[in-house]
């Protein structure tokens, strides 16, 4: 059919042969007819007796080109206005159906050839097509061509077809893009859908009535509503309702969304109000959604709905952290700080700011001014500290100044990171240690230092003499400790009290340090006992003034309030490294000559000498035979006759102990005696005296004489000590009368105060005992004293009658004391009589008793016997 279709000669003014007709893909050869002569197309036209010019002029009015096709020749003649479309000029191109079609869009040439065929087999009752042109510029014009068969041969076969070309480019744009737009509205709608169900958000739309219009699943699961029930599209309100319902089910209404619930009940009465852009929620099972609404133009809203349960979690977990972290700044004072050395900048918490006592607003960290907390040494040493490259941090103790001015100690803690040599970041933790270092420094003092006097205490004092042993012994020089004992300050103490005794004792401790020089060190060992280093001894006098000095000041008055009180010092010297070494011997040493000093009289300095020393060190090992020898019974004891010097009777006897050490051999009472006083075990041993003279009394006041009188010495020890049978009891149970005894006492006893000791001697008179005051004159009693107590006999000391000589003072002070005595009551025993001259001069002055080597040594009981019967 095709094939005759375009069996027709075409002839035009610029004519192609068949054979270039025939190069057209779709028009095969031998369906054209080769082409005759040219001819326009209105010759064309008129040849075949087609169109008139009005139809032309018609048609081309309408914008629509127009082209006729002779299918015999293939020759194809187009208007004007065909041409215009494509931008051509008549000549311009070639009026065949060849050119036609290589101007055709490939893609397009299929349905031209399709609705050609169905026109001229008579499907069609036109052809009827649109596809796209080559225009002379390159682009492609959409066209719609419109045309029909006008005239046919004898069988039928078509020979010329008239057509239209319209120009429909703008409306295939149109279309491309309305297309182009639904598929974009599709694949909008399509994404959307996808978000829907993806995303992990809850997504609810309302109308402006609150009707339920679109949701995803997302939403019934974080609400728990069954989807189904969602589909069926419900209002707010019934949503609201539907979860009240679950909630009353639950007996749970605390999760109900209140701002929901709120709104719909405003928006119910008409009372205006917008719903918050964002707020939290809980659900029933316990999420915690972020609801956020918004208005969309319809005047419905969209709601999402997020799940930040865990992200509350965690902003309600860092928000404890950081309260917590910022109570362990406060209270720990502690901070933390990053330097940043490649970008320069530093990073500090809070504590920090506590720590320096600026604030965020007051001081911006930087590179440059982070020292300015520190003091210039502590700067110093943590530079010094980053210089080596190899630190990988550093624990220091920093002196710093807060913003304020106050000094603090900081301890810093860092660690530093390196690269290439170069320091990129430091990390330090601070924490203001000023309180813990004042507290150290008070535990110190407290350890230290006496509390009362502020002085260094005794550990204290160990330890500055260990330094100042050391620094002499490198400057080759010496050293002297004193150990300074207050005299009578126990006195003072019990008779004014404790607020006195302590005013002394600060007193005493100013008065001691003024004495010294600066590089001297004053300590309070405890009670009244203070000791003192004197350092640099090079002038060998300076100790003698500085002795001196200490005596004098010590004896001036002391004005304790009202009171005033005169003391004095005792002092004990020893000098490193003369005497010892060692600190501990050093001390050992310093107490002796204390000692000594005290047992000479007091108010005296005495020096350590190495016989002191052997004295010391015999007390220890006395000590110990002692006990030895009290278990052993090693003792002794001699009886020394007391005789009546008007008579020459002897019916009085002094007891004295006797030490027959095994290999010391004797040992006098003046050695032991004061070592079992400071031990104690004088208690034991007088009891064992005590002993023998009841049973050597019971005897003699048998065999001698009917009211014989042992004495014996009682030393201040024994009479403080309570405990045991009292003698008066032990008298008494053996039947002895109590004037058997007469207790030998000394006059320190009756110094103190003490109630006890007056007790003790009514005690002894109550029994008819009698006491006798041993040593009278030494000591610091006074008449008053022997009328307080009831004293019966004062026994006059060895050293007035061992220089007895006529007109002697001594004589005098004898004479004075026997008339003292007789005025008051008592009796007078002479005691250490050796001379006869001793004894004349004792009669004369009227003494009643004389005891001594020129009447008797002391002896045993037999000897004692034979004595008396001898005379
Ligand atoms: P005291 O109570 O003054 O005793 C007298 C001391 O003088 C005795 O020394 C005695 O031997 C000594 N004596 C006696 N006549 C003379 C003399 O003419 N010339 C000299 N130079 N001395 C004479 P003794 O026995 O060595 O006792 C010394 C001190 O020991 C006693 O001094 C006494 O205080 C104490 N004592 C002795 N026995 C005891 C005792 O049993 N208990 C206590 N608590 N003390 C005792
Ligand atoms: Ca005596
Ligand atoms: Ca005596």
């Amino acid at each position: 059919m095709l094939k005759s279709a375009i069996s027709f000669r075409y002839v035009k003014k610029d004519p192609r042969t068949a054979t270039d007709l025939a190069a057209s893909p779709h028009f095969k050869s031998e369906e054209l007819v080769s082409v005759a002569s040219a001819q326009t197309w209105e010759d064309n036209v008129r040849s075949q007796g087609g169109i008139q010019d009005p139809w032309k002029l018609a048609l081309e009015s309408s914008g629509a080109g127009v082209w006729d096709w002779n299918l015999r020749t293939g020759i194809q003649t187009y208007s004007n206005r065909w041409l215009e479309i494509l931008g051509y000029e008549t000549k311009e191109i070639e009026h065949n159906n060849l050119g036609f079609v290589q101007r055709v869009h490939p893609e397009d040439l299929a349905k031209i050839r399709a609705a050609f065929i169905a026109h001229l087999r008579g499907r069609c009752d036109f052809y009827t097509v649109d596809f796209r042109l080559l225009c002379k510029d390159g682009s492609w014009k959409w066209v719609l061509t419109r045309g029909m068969v006008v005239s046919r041969d004898t069988r039928r076969k078509a020979l010329r077809m008239i057509g239209t070309h319209t120009d429909i480019t703008e409306r295939k744009q149109a279309e491309e893009n309305l297309r182009k737009i639904n598929a974009e509205v599709r694949e909008n709608a399509r994404l959307l859908e996808i978000t829907l169900t993806s995303i992990s958000q809850g997504i609810v739309v309302f109308d402006a009535n609150h009707r339920l219009q679109k949701f995803n699943a997302r939403v019934c699961q974080l609400l728990d509503i069954p989807e189904a029930w969602m589909a069926t599209l419900p209002s707010a309100q019934e949503i609201a309702q539907f979860q009240l319902r679950q909630a009353r089910q639950r007996d749970d209404l605390d999760w109900i969304d209140p701002v929901t619930l709120n709104y719909l009940s405003c928006t119910a009465m008409g009372v205006k109000v917008a719903l918050p852009e964002t707020y939290l929620r809980t659900t029933a099972s316990g999420l915690t959604l972020e609801v956020k609404s918004q208005q969309i133009a319809s005047g419905g809203t969209v709601r999402t709905l997020a799940d930040v349960t865990s992200y509350v979690q965690v902003q309600a977990h860092s928000k404890r952290l950081d309260a917590l972290l910022a109570a362990t700044q406060a209270i720990a004072r502690v901070g933390a700080a990053e330097v940043d050395y490649v970008n320069g900048s530093i990073f500090w918490t809070e504590g920090v700011y506590r720590i320096f006592e600026t604030s965020p607003q007051e001081f911006a960290p930087t590179l440059a001014n982070s020292e300015q907390f520190l003091t210039l040494q502590a700067a110093q040493e943590l530079r010094a500290t980053l210089a080596n490259k190899n630190n990988q941090g550093y624990d220091l103790e920093l002196d710093m100044v807060t913003a304020k001015g106050r000094p603090i100690c900081v301890h810093a803690v860092a660690s530093c990171h390196w690269k290439q040599g170069q320091l990129v970041k430091r990390t330090v933790v601070l924490q203001d240690i000023t309180e813990r270092k004042k507290s150290e420094s008070l535990i110190r003092q407290q350890a230290y230092f006496d509390a009362l006097t502020g002085l260094p205490n005794r550990r204290m004092l160990r330890e500055r003499l260990e330094q100042e042993i050391k620094k002499t012994k490198r400057d080759g020089q010496q050293l002297a400790i004193l150990f300074i004992d207050l005299d009578h300050f126990k006195e003072v103490n019990d008779t004014l009290g404790h607020d006195c005794g302590d005013q002394l004792l600060v007193q005493a401790a100013t008065r001691i340090k003024n004495c010294l020089r600066e590089c001297d060190t004053l300590a309070r060992m405890g009670g009244d006992e203070f000791t003192v280093i004197l350092t640099e001894l090079h002038q060998a006098n300076s100790l003698g003034v500085i002795l001196q000095e200490l005596l004098r000041t010590m004896g001036e008055a002391f004005q304790l309030g009202t009171e005033q009180v005169f003391i004095s010092a005792s002092i004990g010297i020893t000098i490193y490294p003369l005497d010892a070494t060692e600190v501990e011997d050093l001390f050992k040493n310093a107490d002796q000559a204390l000692y000594v000093a005290k047992g000479s009289g007091r108010n005296r300095f005495s020096f350590f000498t190495p016989a002191l020393q052997e004295a010391a060190q015999m007390r220890v090992r006395l000590i110990n035979d002692l006990r030895v020898g009290l278990s052993e019974k090693q003792f002794r004891v001699v009886y020394q006759p007391i005789v009546e010097l008007s008579s020459g009777l002897v019916h009085k006897a002094e007891v004295l102990i006797r030490w027959p050490h095994p290999t010391r051999g004797l040992i006098h009472p003046s050695t032991f005696i004061p070592i079992a006083e400071t031990s104690g075990l004088i208690v034991e041993i007088g009891e064992w005296v005590f002993a023998q003279a009841m049973m050597q009394v019971a005897h003699w006041r048998e065999k001698l004489h009917s009211e014989f009188q042992i004495s014996i010495n009682k030393s201040p020890v024994q009479i403080h000590h309570s405990g045991g049978t009292s003698w008066p009891e032990q008298l008494k149970a053996r039947g002895l009368a109590g004037d058997c005894i007469v207790v030998e006492i000394t006059e320190g006893l009756l110094l103190g105060s003490s109630s006890s000791v007056a007790e003790h001697l009514l005690e002894l008179g109550d029994a008819g005992m009698q006491v006798s005051l041993d040593d009278f004159g030494t000591g610091y009693s006074s008449i008053s004293y022997l009328q307080k107590f009831d004293i019966d006999f004062i026994k006059i000391d060895q050293s007035f009658v061992r220089h007895l000589i006529p007109a002697s003072t001594d004589l005098a002070l004898c004479k004075a004391m026997i008339v003292m005595a007789h005025e008051l009551g008592m009796k007078v025993i002479a005691e250490g009589v050796e001379t006869q001259e001793q004894y004349d001069l004792l009669v004369a002055a009227g003494c009643d008793y004389g005891q001594g080597h020129w009447f008797a040594h002391p002896m045993s009981a037999s000897d004692f016997e034979a004595f008396v019967h001898s005379r």
